[in-house]
């Protein structure tokens, strides 16, 4: 190292090499997507410990994810070398946060070894206060109450800062009264909760100035990632740590970018960006406009998405990747098992063509589309890696439920009594168990074989022989419900409400009145946990997977064969996460299925928050594009099974915002003609032909059909809400009658000229003569 540039510096724009430089005084970055703000941080760092202004220690340095902070410190290590004593106070801002809380913990009135309370946790708290101070749970629930309590905590609030608005929001004003009394029993037991990481600093700070000094002493240089996200309390700490200089001084660089603000709904705040200029006045802003991760075609399609947004700063953001590259393809496919395929071919022949698996990823909107993709990975011998949760197999509730699955289908398979014995709790703890085991290895039995004859015995306590007779009692029931499964053609429908029928399909219906009898769904609705909902709906998952097979043994042994089939954690990996933990990550190859309304912007966003919630989730359409460096797959599927209902899908409302230059649509061609069809008026740039014309002569549908005789058809389908048929064609020929009059949702009244299975030609009274599905025609 000497007094020339040194190497970290080469190879900077004009712009990203200034924000380097710029070491003293507070700093700005604010920039689109790939524009090298994270490498503007880590090469940052690198100056200020080359040019010896301070020491690891003396630099802060947040990150949004932990695993981004491992990431920077692998980058800080591959630019600083071996050298560098020490490394910076580098992480998220809990995990900073419970750092200095930890060394500061008597002045909170913790202990320094003091528990983080997960959300379980917290939630068994507040019941037992609730039901302390009479307040009725059922009216005024926990769960609730934590929710409101983590947004007080994420706006810095202690309980007599609340506002009265929101004190009269729950249990009659008594809001202040418990909040503290929350406060006072997480002291007690030595605890705190997430939001306690930062608001105990902040109140730490402010009640012990010499502590807050030693720190401005301590920490010459300030760095913050992804800012967009940062929340108030985030915000009041930052600044708090910042100020051991007066404001136009204080060392702090922010680098962010408003078009990827995606955690409003956890109370993060964009206006903390935009108000950085009037918090430290004089502070230098610095725009980077040079993108270096994607193609034009790329960038293209993500700047002209993210311009629908109306509430945005606004910014150019040009390529320096030369050549335009391949456009961003469009997939339309039938369901969400051929997106898998689909998606799987091609993995196959990007790899084939000297790909990495490592710099390929799918990014969902919502963790449960992430079955597909993994069990068809698992048939295809594709390594991949699910980022932030684990497989869906591994699951713990997915593994439960197969457990119950399996003994109703075989009585003996011990593995699985164990597992679910009690699941929910029964009462039979380990002591039980043991006589079970002790009875089955005299008798050289099963476990459920031994527990029919001790049932009958005194060994047991009166209570557990009870409840162990009850179980196998129920086994017996589901086990003969199982064979009386009724043959595959035997079509029964149901009347939810009116103009909703759901047929049965019989083994997925069994398997969801075996996870509610034995008290299974029931566990996870009174678990308040924040994942049981995600766990409710793995568990809606797997059960409409089952709607495929034939028979359940068909599905548990399609299960044990994807489960052995185990690709372990291999080096080379496909990734696979949601579009949220996707921040700040590149891939060369992105995946974006299931683009469609409801799923894509989700469904409950639009409802709970608007027009903000759709900006919000058209950001993260912003986030997902932007994660491609060369190659960008978008897909639509037509039909999604949601609550074990097949819904016609209508394709999302951004895929219309794409532009039309940088995007190429390709239909499978299963249905329809084209993406663009939806119902809505106008159509979208797209192609939006007859979506039924085409209907027959394309591959997609080829397959579609042969898939559909290949399995069990399930429940009807929808169009924009109404019931446009009974059940999905099963491709096994028609319940029509030449001459018969007919209804079809979009040309309405016709009578049937011809019949080739289970395609229809029915002169329209006001369309004229078509070809149609007979899946989406009514009897009158
Ligand atoms: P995001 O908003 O998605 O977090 P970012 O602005 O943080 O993106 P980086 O991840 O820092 O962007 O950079 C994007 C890619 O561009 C990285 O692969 C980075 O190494 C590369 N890059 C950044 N600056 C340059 C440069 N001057 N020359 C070449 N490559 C660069
Ligand atoms: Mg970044």
């Amino acid at each position: 190292r000497g007094a020339a540039a040194p190497d970290y510096l080469k190879g900077l724009n004009e712009e990203q090499r200034d924000a380097v430089l710029t070491t003293e005084g507070p700093l700005l970055v604010l920039a689109g997507a790939g524009t090298g703000k994270t490498r503007v941080l880590t090469t940052r760092i690198a100056h200020i410990l080359n040019s010896k202004k301070a020491w690891p220690s003396e630099i802060l340095s947040v990150t949004f994810t932990n695993k981004a902070a491992r990431e920077m410190k692998e980058r800080i290590g591959a630019l600083v070398g071996a050298g560098v004593e020490g490394m910076p106070w580098l992480g998220t801002f809990h995990s900073i946060g419970a750092r200095l809380l930890r060394r500061h913990a008597e002045l909170v009135g913790l202990r320094s070894d003091f528990t983080i309370l997960d959300t379980d946790d917290q939630i068994r708290l507040i019941k037992q206060l609730l039901e302390a101070a009479n307040i009725d749970e059922k009216r005024w629930p926990a769960r609730q109450f934590a929710g409101m309590m983590d947004n007080w905590k994420n706006r810095g609030q202690l309980p007599t800062d609340v506002s009265m608005a929101d004190r009269s929001a729950f249990a009659n004003g008594r809001i202040p009264e418990l909040y503290q009394q929350y406060q006072d029993r997480l002291k007690t037991l030595n605890a705190t909760d997430f939001g306690d990481l930062l608001l105990l600093c902040i109140k730490l700070f402010r009640e012990n100035p010499d502590v807050l000094a030693e720190y401005h002493r301590r920490f010459k240089y300030i760095l913050v990632d992804e800012y967009q996200d940062s929340n108030v309390a985030q915000y009041l700490w930052l600044r708090l740590l910042a100020q051991g200089k007066p404001a136009p001084e204080a060392n702090l660089c922010v680098v962010g970018d408003d078009d990827q603000s995606i955690y409003g709904w956890r109370g993060a705040e964009v206006d903390n960006i935009l108000r950085f200029e009037k918090d430290f006045p004089g502070a230098k802003v610095i725009r980077l406009e040079r993108n270096y991760r994607s193609t034009s075609n790329i960038l293209k399609a993500a700047s002209h998405l993210i311009a629908n947004n109306e509430s945005r700063l606004g910014k150019t953001l040009q390529t320096d990747v030369g050549e335009p590259g391949e456009l961003v393809m469009v997939t339309s496919v039938w369901d969400s098992d051929e997106e898998a395929r689909q998606v799987g071919e091609e993995i196959e022949q990007f790899q084939r063509q000297g790909d990495a698996l490592n710099s390929m990823a799918i990014l969902v909107r919502a963790s449960h589309q992430m079955r597909a993709f993994e069990e068809r990975f698992i048939t295809l011998g594709l390594n991949y890696r699910v980022i932030g949760g684990p497989r869906f197999y591994e699951r713990k509730e997915v593994r439960d439920a197969l457990a119950y699955l399996r003994l109703v289908s075989n009585p003996n398979d011990d593995l699985a009594f164990e597992r679910i014995v009690n699941t929910p709790k029964r009462g039979l703890g380990d002591s039980t168990l043991q006589i079970l085991y002790d009875a089955a290895r005299r008798q050289g039995t099963s476990l459920t074989t031994a527990v029919r004859t001790l049932v009958e015995t005194e060994e047991l306590k009166p209570k557990q022989r009870t409840t162990l007779r009850q179980l196998m009692d129920q086994f017996d029931d589901w086990a003969q419900r199982a064979q009386a499964v009724p043959p595959e053609d035997a079509v029964e429908t149901e009347e939810l409400a009116p103009g909703i029928v759901r047929r049965h399909t019989s083994h997925a219906d069994l398997a969801r009145q075996v996870l509610d009898e034995s008290g299974y769904t029931e566990m996870w609705q009174n678990d308040k946990s924040a994942e049981a909902e995600g766990r409710l709906e793995n568990l809606k998952e797997l059960v409409n997977s089952m709607e495929e097979f034939d028979s359940l043994s068909g599905f548990l042994e399609h299960v044990s064969l994807v489960m052995d089939r185990d690709t372990g954690e291999a080096d080379d990996a496909v990734s696979i996460m949601t579009l949220h933990s996707a921040k700040g990550l590149e891939f060369e190859t992105v995946f974006l299925p299931g683009w469609e309304e409801g799923l894509f912007p989700s469904q409950r966003t639009l409802d709970e928050s608007g027009r903000a919630g759709l900006e919000e989730e058209r950001r993260l359409a912003y986030v997902g594009l932007t994660r491609a460096r060369k190659r960008l797959r978008v897909s639509v599927a037509q039909n999604r099974l949601t609550h074990g209902l097949w819904q016609s899908a209508i394709p999302s409302r951004f895929l219309d915002e794409l532009p039309a230059a940088a995007v190429e649509v390709k239909d499978t061609g299963s249905a329809y003609g084209g993406y663009g069809y939806g119902g809505r008026s106008g159509g979208g740039r797209f192609d939006t032909r007859d979506p039924f014309d085409s209907l027959y002569e394309t591959p997609g549908w080829q397959r579609a059909r042969a898939q559909a005789s290949s399995r069990k058809s399930a429940g009807p389908v929808t169009i924009d809400g109404d019931l446009v048929a009974r059940s999905v064609d099963d491709g096994r020929g028609s319940k029509y009658d030449v001459g018969e009059r007919v209804f079809h949702l979009k040309f309405g009244y016709g009578r049937i000229e011809q019949i080739e299975g289970n395609k229809l030609t029915i002169e329209f009274e006001k369309a004229g003569r078509k070809k149609v599905l007979e899946s989406f025609v009514q009897k009158p």
